[in-house]
C-alpha cells in the first residue's frame, strides 16, 4: 500500500495485501489455511488451476470463445475481485487500485468487467480508478527484492 507517495507496510507488514480477505464464508480452500480467500477467486494461478490452464490469460481467451466453465470461473474471479477491492476502498480510500500479478495478464478483459462492477458496489461514492501494472506477473517478485534489499539496509 502506498499512502502520501510512501511504502506503508502496516504493523505487520500486511497492508494492503488483499488477498486473503474472505470473499465467500467456507469458500474454496487457499493456500493461507483458510477458505474462501479473494486469492483462491481471482488469482492468476487459482483462476488458471480451476480450468486447467496453464495461465489466466488461457481462461480469459477459452470464456471469450464461449466454454461456459472458463466464462464461469472468470466471472466469479472478477466478481470476487470487485468484491474485495470495494471492502478495500471502504476503509483505505485510495486513489487507485493497481492489480499485478498473473491475473493481470488479462488486461482489458479484466479492467473493464472488474471497474464495471466495482463502480455498482461502490454507487453511493466515488469508485477508485482500477489499472494494471505494468510489471505484470513480475509485481509480486519485485516488491519481494525491494523489501529484502531494503530490509537489509541497501535501500
Ligand atoms: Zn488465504
Amino acid at each position: 500500500m502506498v499512502a502520501s507517495g510512501e511504502l506503508y507496510a502496516g504493523t505487520a507488514g500486511w497492508a494492503g495485501q488483499i488477498g486473503h480477505i474472505p470473499v465467500r464464508p467456507d469458500g474454496l480452500a487457499c493456500g493461507c489455511g483458510q477458505r474462501g480467500c479473494l486469492a483462491a477467486y481471482a488469482s492468476g494461478s487459482a483462476v488458471a488451476a480451476r480450468c486447467g490452464m496453464p495461465g489466466a490469460e488461457d481462461v480469459v481467451r477459452l470464456a471469450a470463445q464461449g466454454d461456459a466453465r472458463a466464462a464461469a470461473v472468470w466471472g466469479e474471479a472478477v466478481e470476487a475481485l470487485a468484491l474485495a477491492l470495494a471492502t478495500y476502498t471502504l476503509v483505505a480510500d485510495p486513489a487507485a487500485v493497481v492489480i499485478g500479478g498473473g491475473v493481470s495478464l488479462a488486461g482489458d478483459a479484466l479492467v473493464a468487467p472488474l471497474r464495471e462492477r466495482l463502480a455498482a458496489r461502490l454507487a453511493f461514492r466515488p469508485a477508485p480508478a482500477v489499472r494494471v501494472s505494468r510489471l505484470g506477473p513480475l509485481a509480486g517478485l519485485l516488491g519481494a527484492g525491494l523489501l529484502g534489499r531494503r530490509a537489509a539496509g541497501a535501500a
